[in-house]
């Protein structure tokens, strides 16, 4: 998935009460080396990101995103993103997206190590084919990440709640999903309840009972999964957040992880266990979510 565009921004001159920025991005060539080598993100991961959805051009849910890089930069202690300045970015890079499905980064950065100021920049792409797995649906692996669930109160250092350029913990749950033969896992707390996937939130179904871990309990807290509750409580069903002990996971009616690009994908099994799929509910799940949000 090469990066097809990419836009250098300079948070600082943001700080004025202008309206129009576009004097403070500068576009560069996305196949070309753009970070200086000082760069913390790329040697600490130290910098908070987001990926939004773009479908026809159109950015999804640019506001909630918007929020939680604000959030995100918040308990970084990174310099609060221009949320004007951030969404003209945006909408530049979604202009110059195609038909069909795309994804677009936004990266705030430390900076360069020494260096005065963040780094930021965002990205435009052609997003992968998730056709395949939000009809075939995904084999999780649950997978013990280590902490309980009161962490985020207990250590707010390790930064759970933010979404931070640090994924290689993620990735590796990911890889460790690959060896034993499924295709995604669920992060487990240490005393045995469901928090979200490395790249995605879990929502269960219990007959006409949908329920998401809390985002209180050390996990992101995804823009896909508070879309779909949107979805939900619209047409009258309830979509509660709670503690889910492990033990549920395998006996729920349906599970999804949901996520701004793949979107919604049913899990089809758990730990080798076969779970049932909600197809229709899947299929009108995926259509609301392609269809333009804000
Ligand atoms: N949880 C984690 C750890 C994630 O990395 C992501 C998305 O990348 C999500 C949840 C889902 O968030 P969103 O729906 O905003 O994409």
């Amino acid at each position: 998935m090469a990066q097809r565009f990419a836009l250098m921004i300079d948070p600082v001159a943001a700080d004025s009460g202008r309206t129009d920025f576009a004097d403070t991005f500068t576009a560069v060539d996305a196949a070309a080396p753009a970070l200086s080598v000082g760069e913390l993100s790329t040697q600490r991961g130290d910098g908070v990101f987001e990926s939004i959805g773009v479908v026809d051009r159109h950015a999804q849910e640019v506001v909630p995103h918007l929020e939680r890089l604000a959030h995100s930069a918040r308990l970084c202690d990174l310099p609060t993103p221009n949320q004007a300045q951030w969404h003209q970015a945006i909408d530049v890079a979604a202009a110059d997206c195609g038909d069909g499905e795309y994804v677009i980064k936004l990266i705030l950065s430390r900076g360069v190590e020494h260096g005065p100021t963040p780094t930021a920049w965002v990205t435009a792409a052609p997003a992968a084919d998730f056709t395949p797995v939000r009809e075939n649906g995904v084999r999780v692996v649950t997978l013990d990440r280590g902490y309980d669930l009161d962490v985020a109160q207990n250590a707010p250092w390790l930064l759970l709640g933010a979404k931070t350029l640090s994924y290689a913990v993620n990735m590796a749950a990911l890889r460790e999903a690959h060896r034993r033969g499924a295709d995604d896992a669920v992060f487990l707390s240490r005393d045995g309840f469901v928090l979200e996937a490395p790249t995605a939130s879990l929502i269960l179904r219990f007959g006409e009972r949908f329920l998401t871990p809390a985002p209180n309990g050390g996990i992101l807290h995804g823009t896909t999964q508070l879309s779909v509750y949107e979805f939900l409580a619209a047409r009258g069903l309830t979509a509660e957040y709670g503690r889910i002990p492990a033990s549920d996971l395998p006996i729920a009616d349906a599970a999804w992880l949901v996520s701004s690009v793949r979107l919604a994908a049913p899990i089809t099994a758990v730990d080798g266990a076969e779970i049932p799929v909600d197809r229709t509910l899947t299929r009108e799940l995926n259509q609301y979510l392609l269809s333009p949000r804000d």
